[in-house]
């Protein structure tokens, strides 16, 4: 079996990192096919019962929002406290999303 905590790591950097690429602006295409993705990675995530709870979790009012970058980024800031919450890890300030995975701290 996959080692979970190494593979979240992975997958955290990975989802974080296409919020922030994400655009601005994003066409209605991309949009669509963003949720997609969401949905299907809900249902492929390799460590079954945290997808299985990720899944609960957008079905209890946390649908993906992709309007623009600063949303798609802010959600999956809260999906990840959701899971930190779960974890009993420190929840992240979503204020800060952008300075963790875009544009580097300020310091
Ligand atoms: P991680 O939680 O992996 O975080 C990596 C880095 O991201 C941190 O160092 C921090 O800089 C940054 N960060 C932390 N929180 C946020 C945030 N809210 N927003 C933005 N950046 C942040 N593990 C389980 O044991 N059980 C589960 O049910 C489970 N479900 C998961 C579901 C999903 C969808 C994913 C992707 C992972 C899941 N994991 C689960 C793995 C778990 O979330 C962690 O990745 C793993 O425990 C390693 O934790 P870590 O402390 O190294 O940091």
């Amino acid at each position: 079996p996959p080692d979970v905590e190494e593979l979240g790591r992975s997958t955290w950097t990975l989802l974080h990192t296409m919020t922030a690429q994400y655009p601005e602006r994003p066409s209605l295409t991309q949009q669509l096919e963003t949720k997609s993705f969401i949905g299907l990675f809900s249902k492929m995530y390799p460590c079954w019962h945290c997808a299985d709870d990720f899944r609960s979790w957008m079905k209890g009012g946390n649908e993906p929002r992709v309007s623009n970058r600063d949303e798609f980024g802010k959600w999956m800031c809260e999906a990840h406290n959701a899971v930190n919450v779960k974890l009993g890890k420190k929840e992240f300030d979503c204020n800060k999303w952008e300075e963790r995975w875009r544009t580097g701290w300020k310091d």
